[in-house]
């Protein structure tokens, strides 16, 4: 009988291949559910087989649990290699123990495996982990006993507590387990987390990009932090997106008073909320003197309502202003309308206009040499404007004049 089962199972193991334990456990056997979880999958050591055909020479240990069952603490390897074997449970040379306590199982367990080196480093971590939290072995106490350091076993602690596919990403690509620690400051970031291994794979790779030690992780890691704490500082000074609520909100690089997101893009005024654009335009305005409305409906202003009330500013301050202006050479008058030429600057290419008295003075972005000054005196809706030219170099010479009423003409819209 026990020869005809042996026969056949000896036929069937493939060398490397996965053992199906739970067809092949005794009812009279329980797996420890700590213990068992250390080791990887199980599989079918040919050699292991054959010596164990020769009779087995080590027993394998069991507890004595209350209900009768024993519980498999150490030698799972050589217990279902029996099993394969086809042995009966009373032919198993075993060596039953009664009222082992959980840390004396667990100790017993792990001092035949991890302290005879014959553990990988994943499987290693599992006990370390199993040790410190079931066990409640001391890290110090575990360092000493396997002769490691304590951040040797912190760092395999940290590993077991990564969540599972930022584990599975260590395993698979053979990143050091020192990493773990780093990597773990992330909690709750795992974005973050996977960005910090791609660096770490990438330094593995090319000594010239990516992280190559625990201190540049480490760097990684504080940096992240950071960012993190301000932008829930921003968040709980000044809200989230004002357009999508998001809360990746940043520092805008536009101006120290900007804020922007990072979903939308959006930029925005950080006390008032207004978008950027609206409130910068305002404030160009203000700056020229006239009154803003405020209210959702009044963000549309146009460039072109801009040039009107620049134009109906200087209608008003045409009564009261003295002529004491130079005359400029007729030839340097613009025939363009005033709006038709502050239209297109403050679409796309102001920089600065500064209104003093009758006279503003704009400059433009594209051409920083670019300076002129219009005569709000002279102004009319519709008239041709007067043109002062007021270069950087060369402010006076008629070259120069030239050029610039040339740009200007460039720039307006077709009249
Ligand atoms: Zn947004």
């Amino acid at each position: 009988m026990v020869e005809q089962v042996e026969v056949e199972q000896v036929v069937a193991p493939e060398d490397g291949k996965k053992i199906n334990t739970g067809k092949l456990i005794d009812p009279e056997v329980v797996l420890h559910p700590e213990i068992f979880k250390w080791r990887d999958a199980l599989t079918v050591d040919i050699g292991l087989l054959n010596s164990l055909k020769d009779g087995q020479i080590q027993p394998i240990v069991f507890r004595l649990l209350k209900d009768g069952k024993h519980e498999l603490l150490v030698g799972s390897r050589r217990y279902f290699h029996q099993k394969l074997l086809g042995t009966p449970w009373d032919d198993i040379l075993k060596d039953v123990r009664e009222k082992v306590s959980e840390r004396d199982a667990l100790w017993m367990a792990a001092s035949e495996n991890i302290f005879r080196k014959d553990f990988s480093p994943w499987e290693e971590a599992r006990t370390i982990e199993s040790l410190v939290k079931k066990g409640r072995v001391k890290p110090k106490e575990l360092a000493k006993r396997l002769g490691v350091s304590v951040s040797y076993i912190q760092s395999r602690r940290a590993l077991m507590q990564l969540p599972e596919n930022v584990r599975k990403r260590f395993e698979a690509k053979g990143i050091p387990i020192g990493y773990a620690v780093p990597v773990k400051k992330l909690k709750g970031m795992e974005e973050a987390q996977m960005t910090l291994l791609e660096k770490v794979e990438s330094g593995m790779e090319n000594q010239y990009s990516g992280i190559q030690t625990i201190e540049k992780a480490d760097n990684f890691v504080n940096e992240v932090l950071k960012k993190v704490k301000d932008t829930e500082e921003l968040i709980a000074k000044y809200g989230v997106c004002p357009k999508c609520e998001s809360k990746k909100i940043v520092q805008s690089y536009r101006d120290d008073d900007a804020l922007s997101c990072e979903d939308c893009g959006h930029d925005w005024h950080k006390e008032t909320k207004e978008p950027w654009a609206y409130y910068e335009m305002k404030q160009n305005a203000e700056a020229m003197g006239f009154k803003v409305e405020e209210g959702p409906e009044k963000v549309k202003f146009t460039p072109r309502e801009v040039a009107q009330m620049i134009e109906d500013k200087a209608e008003e301050e045409r009564e009261k202003e003295e002529d004491a202006v130079e005359k400029i050479p007729e030839k340097f008058r613009s025939n363009i309308p005033l709006e038709g030429i502050v239209t297109p600057l403050l679409l796309e290419n102001l920089q600065k206009i500064v209104v003093r008295g009758s006279s503003i003075e704009i400059q433009l972005i594209e051409d920083s040499e670019l300076n002129f000054k219009g005569l709000k005196k002279d102004y009319k809706s519709g008239e041709k404007a007067r043109i002062e030219v007021l270069t950087a170099y060369s402010m006076d010479t008629q070259d120069s004049a030239e050029r610039i009423y040339a740009h200007i003409q460039k720039i307006s819209p077709n009249q």
